[in-house]
């Protein structure tokens, strides 16, 4: 990239809403510069294609939840099927892998319950304990579900704020799936539209400075580790929240000139919160075949208690399993080695099978990203910390009509840290630039 290049709007971040901002954008007839540091489009959205297993391999977002109608309606675009995911629950219980479907519905109907929320936020710890009846076991799966689902640390999160989710659209009718060939084809979709559109996209361009007045948006940045300049009237900044919060250009940090004072408050009052994801691959699908074939076409596994407590099936027959940790637990884990790591995946899994199994022995390999050493991610995905009521909606405000705020944090309608909240986020920022035009 030689000299200075320029465009109405520049948008950081080709995630899903960096994507979603830059094709609306440029659809609309307006010049876009789309930066991205990393060498490929997707962000948090990371899909491996491997020879000899016939589904995806998901490192980062694999779920539609909820209803999701825009993600639908533009996978259906790229002729990508969705797939209804599994849902059953299979947990140990005194020593024994039971079914137990019926612990969400228990929580949340006792969730509903209390008032308590509508007087005042706490953390949903403390909300858990203090106002909430639950027998030990659903208490459990409660905590396990803030931490897993939600990647919150408990002891910090708003418990309003994770109610409202866990009784709003993403958990609640409409069954989880997945997109069936992937979660790239979503990325091909909203690609296509853009290659004929007044966009230029540059990948391993890192921006590093964001210089910024009223009407005039100056970015400084290395592509391929040669310095570059780029100017627009306007920008939509789509970092991860994680990188927003860092303050270490060598941990990602961007530099704001002035600061984005404006948005203290809310970057304090919102979390990145952790995930460790291992995807494991096995000789077979040998979970189908033991104990009489019982958890033929099971959903997810839980071992309450295990270094690895959650485990999922990628489809009949796939020779996976996805090991998943949230929240403080996943921050810890995530600093071990890759072999301690494993090694602590196949010991949870054989608590789950006892000796119906030598898990070990079927191990094929793994693959894993690490989301919080990433420096253009630092965290899995968002949440709200306690009396952080209108933080998302503090982080999307515009400032001064020149820059504006997408990505999934900003999500204000419950879907944040999903895809389809991002994408949601991406639509808003561009239709506000575009009605200030
Ligand atoms: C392990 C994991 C599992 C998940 N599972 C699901 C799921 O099942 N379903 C679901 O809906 N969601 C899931 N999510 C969340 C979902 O992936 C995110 O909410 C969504 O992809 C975020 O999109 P975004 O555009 O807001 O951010 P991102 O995708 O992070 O996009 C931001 C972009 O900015 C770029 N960037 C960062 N720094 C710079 C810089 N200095 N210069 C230029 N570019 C920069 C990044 O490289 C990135 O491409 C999961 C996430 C993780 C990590």
């Amino acid at each position: 990239m030689r000299g200075e290049l320029s465009a109405d709007v520049i948008v950081i971040g080709a995630g899903a809403a960096g994507l979603a901002a830059a094709g609306q954008i440029s659809r609309a007839g307006r010049s876009v510069l789309l930066l991205e540091a990393r060498d490929r489009v997707g962000g948090r959205i990371r899909t491996r294609h491997e020879p000899g297993i016939a589904v995806p391999i998901e490192l980062g977002a694999e779920f539609i939840h909820g209803s999701a109608p825009l993600t639908r309606a533009l996978l259906d675009s790229a002729a990508c099927p969705v797939v209804h995911a599994a849902d059953s629950h299979w947990s140990v219980h005194a020593g024994r892998l039971v079914r137990r479907d019926a612990l969400f519905p228990q929580v949340i109907a006792a969730i509903g319950r209390t008032s308590v929320l509508q007087r005042r936020d706490m953390s949903f710890a403390d909300f858990l304990s203090r106002y909430v009846r639950l027998p030990g076991e659903a208490r459990q799966f409660a905590l396990r579900m803030a931490e897993g689902f939600d990647a919150v640390d408990t002891a910090q999160a708003s418990a309003r704020a994770l109610v409202a989710e866990w009784t709003g659209d993403i958990l609640g009718e409409a069954p989880q799936s997945r997109p069936a060939h992937g979660y790239d084809c979503l990325l091909g979709a909203l690609l296509a539209p853009q290659q004929a559109g007044a966009l230029q996209l540059k990948t391993s361009a890192t921006v590093r400075g964001v210089r910024w007045f009223r009407d005039q948006v100056r970015v400084a940045g290395d592509f391929a580790g040669i310095p570059f300049r780029a100017r627009a009237r306007q920008a939509i900044v789509t970092l991860p929240l994680g990188v927003l919060q860092q303050s270490d250009p060598a941990a990602g940090a961007v530099h704001f000139s002035p600061p984005l004072t404006a948005k203290a408050d809310a970057l304090r009052l919102l979390a990145s919160g952790a995930i460790l994801k291992m995807v494991l691959r096995f000789r077979s699908a040998f979970w189908e075949e033991i104990a009489q074939g019982r958890y033929r076409g099971a959903g997810f596994f839980h071992a309450p208690g295990a270094a690895i407590p959650t485990f999922w099936t990628a489809g009949a027959r796939a020779p996976l399993l996805i090991a998943w940790v949230g929240g403080p637990p996943a921050a810890r884990l995530a600093r071990r080695a890759p072999r301690a790591r494993l090694t602590l995946a196949l010991r949870s899994l054989q608590a789950l099978f006892g000796r119906a199994v030598d898990v070990p022995a079927e191990v094929r390999g793994c693959y894993e990203h690490d989301w919080q050493l990433d420096p253009h991610a630092r965290g899995a995905y968002s949440y709200v910390r306690v009396g952080g009521d209108g933080a998302r909606a503090d982080l999307a405000r515009p400032l001064e009509d020149t820059l504006f705020f997408a990505g999934e944090a900003t999500d204000t309608h419950n879907e944040s840290g999903t895809v389809a909240g991002a994408l949601d986020s991406g639509r808003r920022a561009a239709a506000e630039v575009l009605g200030g035009a």
